[in-house]
C-alpha cells in the first residue's frame, strides 16, 4: 500500500520572529484554546478519514507555529485520533514529529510528549551567537538552544533534529540604531558557521536542518529590506558557508541527504522525504495544506487535489466544530503538474529521483522531446546525471537545483 503522511498545523507562537512567513500568531500560552483546537482538528479528521483507505499511515508531523506550546495531552488526543482513524492502515513504526521552540521545551515537556507517542522532536536552535539570535528575534540564547536539544535527548526522544539558519548579516554596532543599506555589517564567516554546526552536532542530535536566511515579503525583514534597512549577507560568503557546514557535519557523521538536511544513517526525516518524493499527505488545522490523490480525493487516476484550510484560527475552529467545510481553496493537480512538482522536489535529494517511475505513477510522459533536449544540455554542462530512469544533480551544482529543475519543465 502507498504511504501517506499527516501534517497538523498549530498556529501560535509566544512571539512572531521578524523573518518568519509561516502562519503563526503571537499568543501567551494561557490564552491558547488548547482543547478546543484539538476538538476542531478531530472534527476535521472525521471528515477526511476516507483519505487513509488503501494507504499506510507512515508519518505524522506537528508543525507551526510552535506546537511544543500545545498542552501535551491535547496534542496526544489528536495523535490518538489520527492513529484510530488510520488504525487498519498504520505502519508498525509511524514517525511522529513535533516542532519545538527552545523557549517552550524542557525535559519534562519532552517526556510528556514521548508519553503520548511522539518519537521525534525538531528544535529551532537557529544559531549560537547572541547578537544574531537577538537580531532574529529569538526568545532564547545559545545555551537555551543547546539545552533544549540535550533535554530532549535526556528525556529519551529517539530522534532529535536541530534547525540552524546561516547567511545572516547583522548591522555592526557602529551602524547605530538605524541601519541603512551599504552600512557596516557583521557577518558569520564560513569557519564560524562550521564551528557552530560542530557544536550542535556534539550534543548527539541525529539530524540537522541548515537553511540560509531568505527574505520573504510580508515579514518584518521583508519590510525592512524594501526600505533599504536590512543588511544582506554576501552571496559568495553564503555559498562558501553551505560547503563549510556540509564538511563540518559530514565529519561529525551527519550525511548530507537533501540540500538543507543532514542525518545520521537511518535518521533522515521520513515525513519530509514523503514530500520530496511526492507522497500524499492529509493536512489538518488552520492554514494547513493537504494533497490527496486518486479516488480518495474524488479525482481521476493520476490526478490529485491540493487544498488549503482557512487561515484564521477562530474561523477555522468555528467551521470545523459546526461540521462545515473549513477549506479556503482547492486546486486539482493534473498529471503533468504533479510530475513537475516531483522534479522540483526530487532534485533536492542527493539520491535524485526516478523520473520514469514517477511519470508512470502519475500517468504523465517522462521524456517529452523538450524535456529530453533540456536534460541532454544539462548533462553536457555537468549539471545533471541520468542513470536508467533516475536523474540527479551532482553535488557541485546542488545549490542550483531549483533553476535546473525549472529547465526540465
Ligand atoms: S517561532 Fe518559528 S513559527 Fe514562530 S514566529 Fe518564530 S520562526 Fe515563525
Amino acid at each position: 500500500m502507498e504511504p501517506i503522511g499527516v501534517y497538523v498545523h498549530f498556529p501560535w507562537c509566544l512571539k512572531k520572529c521578524p523573518y518568519c512567513d509561516f502562519v503563526s500568531f503571537a499568543k501567551e500560552r494561557d490564552g491558547i484554546e488548547h482543547e478546543r483546537y484539538a476538538d476542531a482538528i478531530l472534527a476535521e479528521l472525521d471528515r477526511r478519514a476516507g483519505a487513509f483507505e488503501g494507504r499506510t499511515l507512515a508519518t505524522v508531523f506537528f508543525g507551526g507555529g510552535t506546537p511544543s506550546l500545545w498542552a501535551p495531552q491535547a496534542l496526544g488526543r489528536v495523535l490518538a485520533g489520527i492513529r484510530a482513524a488510520a488504525a487498519r492502515h498504520a505502519g508498525d513504526d509511524v514517525e511522529v514529529t513535533v516542532e519545538c521552540n527552545p523557549s517552550s521545551l524542557d525535559e519534562d515537556r519532552a517526556r510528556a510528549l514521548v508519553d503520548v507517542g511522539v518519537n521525534r522532536l525538531s528544535v529551532g536552535v537557529q544559531g549560537l551567537e547572541p547578537e544574531r539570535l537577538r537580531f532574529l528575534g529569538r526568545l532564547h540564547d545559545a545555551e537555551g538552544g543547546l539545552e533544549a536539544v540535550r533535554a530532549a535527548l535526556r528525556a529519551g526522544v529517539p530522534r532529535v533534529s536541530a534547525d540552524l539558519i546561516y547567511g545572516v548579516a547583522v548591522p555592526a554596532k557602529e551602524a547605530g540604531p538605524k541601519y541603512l543599506a551599504g552600512g557596516p555589517t557583521q557577518e558569520q564567516s564560513p569557519s564560524e558557521a562550521a564551528a557552530e554546526a560542530r557544536r550542535v552536532a556534539e550534543t548527539g542530535v541525529t539530524h540537522v536542518s541548515a537553511y540560509s536566511l531568505t527574505i520573504e515579503p510580508g515579514t518584518q525583514f521583508g519590510e525592512l529590506s524594501r526600505r533599504g534597512r536590512l543588511p544582506i549577507a554576501n552571496e559568495d560568503g553564503v555559498a562558501e558557508t553551505f560547503f563549510a557546514i556540509e564538511e563540518a557535519l559530514g565529519a561529525a557523521g551527519l550525511g548530507h541527504y537533501e540540500i538543507s538536511n543532514y542525518a545520521r544513517e537511518g535518521h533522515e526525516a521520513r515525513h519530509n522525504l514523503g514530500y520530496w518524493r511526492g507522497h500524499d499527505y492529509v493536512g489538518l488545522g488552520c492554514a494547513a495544506f493537504g494533497t490527496v490523490s486518486g479516488k480518495g480525493a474524488g479525482q481521476h487516476e493520476g490526478s490529485a487535489l491540493r487544498y488549503r484550510n482557512v487561515i484564521d484560527p477562530a474561523r477555522y475552529m468555528r467551521a470545523a466544530l459546526a461540521g462545515e467545510a473549513e477549506v479556503e481553496s482547492e486546486e486539482p493537480l493534473d498529471p503533468e503538474t504533479r510530475l513537475r512538482e516531483r522534479i522540483m522536489l526530487g532534485l533536492r535529494l542527493r539520491e535524485g529521483f526516478d523520473l520514469e517511475r514517477s511519470a508512470a505513477e502519475v500517468g504523465a510522459e517522462a521524456w517529452t522531446p523538450s524535456r529530453r533536449q533540456a536534460a541532454e544540455r544539462l548533462v553536457k554542462r555537468g549539471k545533471l546525471t541520468i542513470e536508467g530512469g533516475t536523474i540527479r544533480v551532482p553535488r557541485n551544482a546542488w545549490v542550483l537545483a531549483d533553476g535546473i529543475a525549472a529547465e526540465l519543465f
